[in-house]
């Protein structure tokens, strides 16, 4: 959205009261992708957009995007119809951005390319394709788009109150450095809130009491290594017992395993995977794979909370509940985004900013530049460096100059001691979580050689910030706690 509203030449400043991308857009399953369960549902408008966006971003960010091919295994020849006949269509809905050709494949085919797959009673395969991200290297590529173009963006600065005119309607807001305390206001025509599941929350501030207008649920995914599905293609588990699709996707040289579809009371900048949820991907991705994941093998768990646009009166199950978005223009001009998904946050934006001439009662520019190359933009593939893109030069240029730069921040990773530098020097890393979870994502794929590695990026990134000792202890501390939350203790049976 603010990249939307500097190509119309308008002035835009984001705050984000934590880190960019704490909240649920470092907790999605990384796919670029229509929505083949969508499509199930009907929701074809959805899936449209969401197809013609999959197409355009992979254009835009070659660097932190690929095409993945997705199997769905057949036991039936009711399934093999069915999936075939389905994702002929998701194919066609593609148009001119079609990104591969759907088809069945036989059974050596499919455990050829699905070598831990459970092979009793499977006939074949569904051969589709989707895209994949960087989910928080994308937040990145965003945020330094913006701030090329002129944007001006802050992390630990929360909004704290709305300030309104004589005529009750939004002027600015108040807001907190959330490091040094201070309080800044900032004067703007048009204010919005794009919070995700903490929407009401600035919706309670334009208006105590205010209506709910998001429904959080939570999905989480367990992370194993991948030689519990072997090869590089994905597998689709299209209806589990509680009627919802469960992926596992070789991403970063890690297997993501998830996700789940859990009705949570209120938002939470930290959410925790239920014993439920853990139970119920463990059995069911057991069900598919050979060699059945036991909890000791979890190398990490991560939760989400998706922001659901609150459902029509009747709907009450999460999984019925469209992923579209909406917008809502408040009698205060307050404009809020809410519901949606990564893959349409282009659209989400594009729609955001159409209110402007609403809210301001003056004409909206036209665009004069679309979101076409992100930042760092390049066709060049080289490991892990991809998601810099056409920065990874300077790191590795960085990493070559001093000896201790060059080091591995963990032996099983590839992660450099210079990416930690880099971060803080370019990309606004303040805390040790900044550098492991959402600038690397060790914690995300190895929350176990993250904490091993948190010592060496707190000393790393005090001396790059003038800080002491007792900054790397605090720091420290408040990583562990973090990183147990995505660890999870193995019980006896296994
Ligand atoms: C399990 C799961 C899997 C998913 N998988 C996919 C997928 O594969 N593909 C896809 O397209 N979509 C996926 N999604 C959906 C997608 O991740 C979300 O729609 C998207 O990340 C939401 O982004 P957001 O910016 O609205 O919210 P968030 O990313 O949560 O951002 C909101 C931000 O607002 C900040 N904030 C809160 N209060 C304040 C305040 N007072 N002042 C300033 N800032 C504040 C928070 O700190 C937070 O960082 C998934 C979602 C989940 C939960």
């Amino acid at each position: 959205m603010a990249i939307d509203a500097l190509s119309r030449g308008l002035s835009v400043v984001l705050l984000e009261k934590s880190d960019f991308g704490k909240g649920t857009s470092s907790r999605s399953t990384k796919l670029l992708h229509g929505g083949v369960r969508y499509l199930a549902q009907g929701d074809i408008r959805l899936v449209y957009e969401a197809l013609s966006e999959r197409g355009n971003l992979l254009k835009a960010a070659p660097h932190l995007t690929s095409v993945k091919r997705f199997v769905i295994p057949v036991y039936s020849l009711l399934d093999r119809l069915k999936y075939t006949a389905g994702l002929k269509i998701y194919d066609l809905m593609s148009g001119k951005l079609r990104i591969g050709r759907s088809r069945f494949t036989d059974r050596e085919d499919t455990i050829k390319r699905l070598p831990g797959i459970k092979q009793e009673g499977l006939d074949g395969g569904v051969i589709y394709h989707d895209g994949q991200f960087d989910d928080t290297r994308m937040l990145i590529a965003l945020a330094r788009t913006c701030a090329d173009m002129g944007g001006c963006l802050l992390n630990y600065c929360g909004v704290t109150d709305l300030r309104k005119d004589g005529d009750g309607k939004v002027a600015g807001l108040s807001a907190k450095d959330e490091i040094s305390g201070a309080e800044i206001e900032v004067k703007a025509k048009m204010v919005v809130n794009a919070t995700g599941v903490f929407a009401d929350q600035i919706l309670q501030m334009d208006k105590p009491g205010a209506a709910k207008s998001i429904r959080p649920s939570q999905g989480i995914h367990l992370v194993f290594d991948t030689d519990f599905l072997g090869g590089e293609d994905a597998l689709m588990i299209p209806e589990t017992s509680d009627g919802r699709v469960l992926f596992a996707v070789p991403w970063l040289g890690k297997l993501v395993v998830g996700t789940t579809d859990t009705l949570r009371e209120s938002p939470d900048t930290d959410p925790r995977a239920l014993e439920e949820e853990v139970d119920f991907v463990l059995k069911t991705a057991g069900e598919y794979l050979a060699k059945k994941p036991k909890r000791s093998d979890v190398r990490s768990v991560f939760a989400g909370l998706r922001p659901l646009a609150a459902p029509k009166e009747g709907r009450t199950m999460t999984k019925e509940i469209s992923r579209s978005h909406r917008v809502i223009v408040s009698d205060s001009h307050l404009v809020s985004i809410v519901g949606g998904k990564w893959t349409t946050f282009r659209k989400m934006g594009e729609d955001t900013v159409k209110a402007f001439a609403e809210v301001t009662g003056t004409q909206l520019p036209e665009v004069s530049r679309p979101i076409d190359r992100l930042h760092g933009y390049t066709l060049e593939k080289d490991g892990h460096f991809d998601a810099y893109g056409s920065d990874a030069a300077e790191i590795k240029a960085m990493a070559a100059q001093k000896p201790e730069w060059a080091e591995k921040l963990h032996p099983n990773h590839p992660y450099l001691a210079a990416e930690v530098v880099w971060a803080v020097r370019n990309e606004m890393a303040v805390n040790v979580e900044d550098v492991l979870s959402r600038r690397t994502r060790l914690l995300i794929l190895d929350a176990r050689a993250a904490l091993e590695a948190a010592p060496k990026v707190a000393e790393l990134m005090a001396a790059e910030l003038g800080e002491n000792g007792t900054w790397v202890e605090d720091r420290l501390k408040e990583f562990a706690k973090t990183a147990t939350a995505h660890t999870i203790t193995p019980d006896e049976k296994n």
